[in-house]
């Protein structure tokens, strides 16, 4: 994908139209400035050929009238053709008067003199004075300035007007363009490209223009700008960096937490489904934890076809032994008895269950009758061992033990509690045949 930023050429750039505004300012200045100069020549060469038109004037004057009074028509033609023959001067008249008679013309004119109303002229009357204190009009002298003189001079001035404004303007233009190009163009494309090649791991690369440090204008102010933007934005980064980091940090140390936490759960379950398992006075299985293994026990012994023994037990006179030495110590009796019950069936999956009361239920997979009969036996036997005092009992003077023992038939049984139940027949068989023995 084309990054939406990268750096254009401008189609329009700031000094071309700078360029282009300085030099319609410039033509429009030159036109006004030409005309306004045009009008000032045009005035200044009437004056000048005004006092030109003069001193012929003043030249020619007292010799002219001379002539006129004297007669002398070969220095007056020759005068005339003088006057006629000066630059500024297009046409030239002279009137003379002579008394009684017609006043006579002579008229002298540059072969394309034109005139114009607006060509100055000079109206001269001719006067003579042939002794002191008399004056005598001898003729009229009229002088017009040559028009092409005028407008040759004038056409002159108005090319050199127009060829220096025109040069002034486009040096000016040039210069601005120059001045323009060096001082402001470069360093804004300086500046573009560095904002352009901006990235979050360009931040600290400050922007340095090329120029004095000395130098205090708008770019300095817009070169500090964009450094204290970066600064501003790398210090934004810097603190989001280190917060990213931290809640890194944070959400490890809370998942260990969660993991520790997970665990010490997973352990009290374990220890809560122990306990919901376990009898808490004798610490053996429970009936809810026996009802569990003797049914597995007993689908694997149908499935194996191996025998499977179970042992129901009953503490004799029980009753009579808490009424006389108390309940608490009926509880220690409870655990020695289990304990004595928990050594003797230690095997691998022989199961010691506390059923409820002074009852307690053994189950013995791979055994047959006579097998568990056995190891029944050996139980009662290391009851008797332990000697704990019974006082109160009738067939002993220490705690004893009787036991129902029944085995699997699978042929007779489909269920755990018809096995269970001829276990408890065999109790009952037990008890009412004296108590303290095992019975089948
Ligand atoms: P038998 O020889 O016929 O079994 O007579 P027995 O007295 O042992 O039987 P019985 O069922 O009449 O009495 C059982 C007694 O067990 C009654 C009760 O006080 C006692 N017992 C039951 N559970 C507990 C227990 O958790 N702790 C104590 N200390 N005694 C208990
Ligand atoms: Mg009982
Ligand atoms: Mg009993």
């Amino acid at each position: 994908m084309p990054d939406k930023h990268a750096l254009q050429k401008p189609n329009n750039s700031l000094g071309r139209r700078l360029v282009v505004a300085t030099l319609g300012f410039c033509l429009l200045f030159t036109c006004v400035t030409v005309g306004l100069r045009s009008w000032f020549a045009w005035q200044n060469n009437l004056a000048n050929i005004r006092s030109e038109l003069a001193l012929i004037d003043q030249v020619f004057q007292g010799t002219l009238s001379k002539a006129i009074w004297e007669m002398d028509t070969e220095s007056l033609e020759s005068q005339m053709e003088s006057v006629a023959g000066a630059t500024p001067v297009g046409r030239v008249s002279l009137r003379i008067f002579r008394a009684g008679r017609e006043a006579e013309v002579i008229v002298r004119s540059t072969a394309d003199s034109r005139v114009f109303e607006q060509s100055p002229s000079l109206r001269r009357e001719l006067t003579f004075s042939p002794y002191a204190g008399a004056v005598e009009h001898v003729g009229t002298l009229e002088i017009d300035a040559n028009q092409t003189v005028l407008r040759e001079r004038l056409y002159h001035e108005i090319t050199n007007i127009l060829v220096t404004q025109v040069v002034q303007s486009l040096l000016l233009a040039g210069l601005i363009m120059w001045m323009f190009n060096h001082s402001v163009t470069v360093h804004v494309q300086h500046i573009a490209r560095h904002l352009n090649r901006l990235s979050p791991d360009t931040l600290k690369a400050k922007l340095s223009l090329q120029r004095s440090p000395k130098r205090r204008d708008e770019l300095s102010l817009l070169e500090a700008g964009v450094n204290d933007v970066q600064d501003k934005l790398a210090d934004h980064l810097d603190r989001q960096r280190q917060y990213e980091h931290d809640l890194a940090a944070h959400r490890d140390h809370l998942a260990e937490l969660v993991d520790a936490r997970t665990a010490e759960l997973s352990e009290a379950n374990q220890r809560l489904e122990e306990l919901s398992r376990s009898d808490p006075l004798t610490g053996l299985a429970n009936r809810r934890e026996f009802d569990d293994v003797k049914e597995k026990e007993f689908r694997r012994a149908v499935r194996s076809e191996q025998p499977l023994a179970v042992l129901m037990c009953d503490i004799d006179f029980f009753k009579a032994y808490n009424d006389l030495y108390g309940h608490a110590q009926g509880d220690r009796c409870l655990r020695d008895v289990a304990d004595i019950l928990r050594q003797s069936f230690a095997r691998a999956g022989e199961v010691v269950a506390r059923l409820g009361g002074e009852e307690f239920a053994v189950l013995l997979p791979g055994l047959n009758l006579e097998e568990a009969a056995r190891v029944a036996e050996r139980a009662t036997s290391a009851l008797a061992e332990r000697a704990i005092p019974h006082s109160a009992s009738l067939v002993s003077d220490h705690v004893t033990l009787s036991i129902g023992l029944a085995t699997l038939d699978t042929k007779a049984m489909d269920h755990f509690d018809q096995l269970l139940s001829q276990a408890d027949q065999a109790l009952y068989r037990a008890k009412h045949s004296g108590r303290n023995r095992v019975a089948c």
